[in-house]
């Protein structure tokens, strides 16, 4: 048998585009390594914090899991971003790299149980079904984006955030509202201190 009959009995699909993670080449044709850049916009994120987004960068490796119909992608992601503050609402340079771990495995055939089941398990939170056998590499990194992006981003730990009465950055410029503030909270707690203590007496 030579080998131009042999090839001519395996299905292979014309385009093997290298922005996308085929299952079927790895089935194939073992462990492929994969390395791309991709534009998203700010939009994409659905994050109000995000002002501008870089070149977001992946570098993937996948193979095949354990399990039957399993795969695996190690990788990481990198992009900078300006962001706004959520207390003082400046913009500010955010960078960030990180690592993922990803287990792709066939959806389960419209069983809520399945699903609850094998998610629980504290080492399988990193299990994605997949429906298609083909995983954009955008969508990955997108996702990675997403997981990245801190819940309330400020441009310093120690950010004062705007003044609430006069609306002043506190960490650049103290204004004058700040004192009768902390008066006024002492003067609640005090208040309410008195209520507690008649409360007792009853
Ligand atoms: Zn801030
Ligand atoms: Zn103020």
């Amino acid at each position: 048998m030579g080998p131009g009959a042999r090839a001519g009995r395996v299905p292979r699909r014309k385009t093997t585009m290298i922005e996308v993670i085929d299952f079927n080449l790895i089935d194939e044709a073992g462990p492929q390594s994969y390395r791309a850049e991709f534009a998203i916009e700010p939009k994409e994120l659905d994050r109000d914090e995000v002002l501008a987004l870089g070149p977001v960068s992946i570098q993937a490796n996948a193979q095949a899991g354990d399990l039957p119909r399993e795969y695996v992608a190690d990788g990481s992601v990198s992009f900078t971003a300006d962001l706004e503050c959520s207390r003082c609402a400046e913009p500010f340079p955010f960078a960030n790299a990180s690592t993922f771990h990803v287990v792709f495995r066939p959806r389960p055939e419209a069983s809520r149980e399945n699903e609850e089941v094998e998610i629980t398990a504290e080492e399988e939170l990193d299990v994605e079904f997949y429906s298609e056998r083909s995983i954009p590499l955008r969508d990955l990194a997108l996702e990675q984006v997403q997981l990245s992006l801190p819940m309330k981003p400020l441009c310093d730990d120690n950010c004062l955030g705007l003044c609430p009465t006069c609306g002043a950055n506190r960490t650049r410029e103290k204004c004058a509202c700040e004192e009768s503030i902390v008066d006024e909270r002492w003067g609640a707690l005090k208040g309410f201190r008195e209520e507690l203590s008649k409360k007792k007496d009853v």
